[in-house]
Formats: C-alpha cells, structure tokens, sequence
C-alpha cells in the first residue's frame, strides 16, 4: 500500500470516529484519543494497538495527530537525489529529535524517537476535527 493510499484509509477511520464524538468538546474528543483509551475503544484505529504496543515510549501517549503532519512522503519517485540515493521522506520542521535511515538506494525519515504530535499541547494547537485539513494546513506553513 502506498503512503497516499494509507494516509486516506487513515483519514477515513479518524473521521468516523470523530463523528462518534460530535457531541463532545474539544478537550474531551483530545482526551477520548490517548492510547489508552483507543486500544480499549478503537482497537481498529493502529495495527499496534492489538499487539498491546505503543509507537513511542510515552505517558500520555495520544494518537488524534497520527500520522505526524509534518512527515512528508513521495512513493517510489521521491523528492530528490541526494549523493545517488532517493529522499523518500523528511520532516519539514526538521525536529531535533528526528534523524534519517538509509538504505542502498534510499533515505528515510526517521521518527521514532520523535514524540512532538502525540502531545496534547501540539494537538491543541493543531486542532480541527477534519484531520487532512490538519496535514493540509501545516503543509502550507512549513
Ligand atoms: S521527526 Fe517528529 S515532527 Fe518530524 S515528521 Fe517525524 S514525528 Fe513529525
């Protein structure tokens, strides 16, 4: 499955669990999101969550920004050549706590020890209940 297709698969699923919670506010629709409460109500939301995993190691881990909106992606062609190998992927606020892997012939984003969208206080700021437009406005910031 390409990153595009995942993405909109994703879209959806968030969609219609912020549907669910029309009725609430905006705290509370941030709250009903953190890991905790999703793998109990929303076990469909990420594939980790039956395996009882977590993607980053974090109390408070809340899962309404994934994925991360500052993680850019092109399948396959990617964004340029950079010393013979493909850039597939990068963060465009270009977090200190995000580094790159690298294979033969490509370089990827590495986010792993990078926990700035699962915090409540960057979700806030980031708010919508449409998540693309969240990915859509922050790529026209950054
Ligand atoms: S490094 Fe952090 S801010 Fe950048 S794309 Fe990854 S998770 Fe997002």
């Amino acid at each position: 499955m390409s990153y595009r297709s995942w993405t909109l698969k994703h879209a959806k699923k968030h969609e219609i669990i912020v549907q669910k919670l029309k009725n609430r506010t905006v705290d509370e629709i941030i709250e009903y999101f953190l890991y905790d409460n999703m793998i109990i109500n929303e076990p469909e939301f990420c594939p980790l969550y039956k395996q009882k995993k977590k993607c980053h190691d974090m109390e408070d881990l809340n899962c309404y920004l994934c994925a991360c909106p500052n993680f850019r992606f092109k399948d396959e062609v990617g964004f340029k050549e950079v010393n013979g190998k493909k850039l597939l992927s990068f963060c465009s606020i270009n977090s200190k706590k995000g580094s790159v892997f690298k294979t033969e012939d490509a370089i990827h984003q590495d986010c792993s020890n990078c926990t700035i969208p699962h915090k409540d206080k960057y979700i806030k700021k980031h708010f919508n209940l449409d998540w693309k437009l969240i990915m859509k406005d922050i790529e026209k910031e950054n």
